[in-house]
């Protein structure tokens, strides 16, 4: 349950794309969410959010993804725009997540906070 004004993002963009509808979603990871969006002050799309376990597994994630939401509450979303450059530098710069990936081809940037990783992991893949 959101308990604070999630203004940029519905649940419905956030929600599991199998059709199973599930939302679950650590709400501190949510509020960083948010205040990325307010930083970057530009639209950001959802090209993935919640994953149940089998759309997780169907789509590639890693077993341990922070997108995965069946086990636990998800703490990562993918986001895009017309400049994943920027959403990448920006969200290494934020301190909100510690780990941001930029997937250069796919034009995705990962966005995830893992309360049981050390240290930032912040990396550019082909
Ligand atoms: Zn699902």
């Amino acid at each position: 349950m959101i308990k604070v004004k999630i203004n940029n993002f519905t649940k419905k963009e956030l929600t599991c794309r199998c059709g199973c509808k599930l939302f679950n979603y650590d709400d501190d990871f949510l509020i960083r969410l948010q205040a990325f969006r307010l930083i970057i002050d530009k639209p950001l799309f959802v090209s993935s959010g919640c994953r149940c376990k089998n759309h997780n597994k169907n789509i590639g994630g890693a077993d341990n993804s922070l997108h995965e939401s069946t086990t636990k509450q998800a703490s990562a979303c993918d986001v895009t725009n017309d400049n994943c450059q920027k959403i990448y530098e920006a969200a290494c710069i934020s301190g909100l997540f510690n780990e941001v990936v930029y997937y250069e081809t796919k034009r995705f940037v990962h966005l995830g906070h893992d309360l049981n990783q050390p240290g930032n992991y912040f990396n550019i893949i082909d």
